[in-house]
């Protein structure tokens, strides 16, 4: 509008700098799979974009990374369209970044919601698409739009079902959910690379990224993965009043929910398992990046929606890094 500021040169230069590093490290991460920064670096440069954007609106274009869900997708498999869209999670990296959003989310939804807890596990994410039941595809994230189709390699995932069992089983229904490794399976697959004379993974997230996109399924099949739902998607037949009772209704079918997700009715609930994950992290089976918080109830998170990249019903909290990378490309990282 007419309002907003034009942005000085300074900021423009600057923006195009940010704008340059984040998909570099997109394609670092996702592509190549071997980034060249830690997490919380990325995530910084990602909030100096976002305060040029907000300060500068005129700034914010379709193809900015703060407005696309990072990744592509690979043409060594086939393209899947996603019946509903993909999305990523925006992120809370302190307490402060947290009370601000629960304060926005009670403030537009005029209400106090219920808040469902659960954990950020560091994996691939999936989407599992059922029909009356039967697992007819599975497919990678890929842009939130188009992922890739691993239906074979999903199919050997011990966790996923073929057949959901019960009753009132719906028409349609796009489970989402995390493909991952625990620690175990992690150094036993390790092991085994170099065992084999291959290299070793880098970590768990991409050890399960390699291992889902194998040509040859019985590779997949030979490796320890685990798949836990987070959500789902697109739906015929499926109308659960909240986040919670969608757990417990794809639990009872079948599908591998969970068992530490938790919901509260503030934000003293939400604070309390956030500080109790990070006492005990590493003590948990898996890799874990933060905390998911989400409004439970489905009517508010309608109301809430979502923006071209997240929904603005989930927050991811990050838990603080614990040994910061120093490797950086070419820019200054501004704390
Ligand atoms: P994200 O990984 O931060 O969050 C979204 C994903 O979380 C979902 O797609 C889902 O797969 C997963 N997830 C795990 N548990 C979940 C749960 N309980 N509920 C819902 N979702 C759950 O977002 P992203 O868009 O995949 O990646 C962005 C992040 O990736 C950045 O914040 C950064 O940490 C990292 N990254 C790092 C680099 C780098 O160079 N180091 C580059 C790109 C991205």
């Amino acid at each position: 509008s007419d309002l907003d500021a034009e942005p000085t040169l300074e900021a423009r230069e600057r923006h195009a700098e940010l704008s340059r590093e984040l998909d570099e490290h997109q394609y670092r991460y996702y592509i190549l799979q071997s980034p060249s920064v830690d997490d919380s670096v990325y995530d910084r440069f990602m909030r100096e974009l976002e305060a040029i954007e907000a300060e500068y609106p005129a700034l914010i274009t379709p193809d900015s990374p703060s407005q696309r869900v990072g990744g592509t997708f690979s043409t060594d498999f086939a393209a899947v369209t996603h019946a509903e869209r993909m999305l990523s999670l925006d992120n809370a990296l302190n307490d402060a970044e947290l009370d601000a959003w629960v304060e926005r989310i009670e403030r537009d939804a005029g209400q106090q919601p219920r808040y469902l807890c659960e954990l950020k596990i560091d994996g691939l994410a999936v989407n599992l698409t059922y029909k009356k039941g039967r697992l007819v595809r599975a497919a990678t994230r890929g842009d939130g739009r188009t992922g890739e189709d691993i239906t074979l390699n999903v199919r050997t995932i011990r966790d996923v079902p073929e057949r959901l069992t019960g009753d009132d089983l719906p028409a349609l229904l796009e489970v989402r959910g995390e493909v991952f490794f625990t620690l175990a399976g992690f150094e036993e697959v390790n092991a085994a690379q170099v065992a084999a004379g291959e290299n070793p993974f880098a970590n768990p997230r991409n050890a399960a990224s390699g291992s889902l996109r194998q040509k040859d399924p019985r590779i997949t099949a030979s490796r320890p993965m685990r798949m836990l739902v987070h959500g789902f998607g697109a739906r015929e037949g499926f109308n659960p009043v909240s986040q919670s009772e969608a757990y417990e209704l794809m639990h009872a079918w079948g599908l591998p929910t969970s068992e530490r997700w938790k919901v509260f009715d503030d934000l003293k609930g939400v604070r309390s398992y956030i500080a109790d994950y990070g006492d005990k992290r590493h003590k948990i089976e898996h890799e874990i990046d933060g905390v998911v918080v989400k409004v439970d109830q489905m009517s508010i998170q309608r109301r809430l929606g979502s923006t071209s990249k997240a929904p603005r019903w989930a927050i991811a909290f990050k838990y603080p890094p614990e040994e910061a990378m120093t490797k950086l490309l070419d820019i200054e990282v501004n704390v």
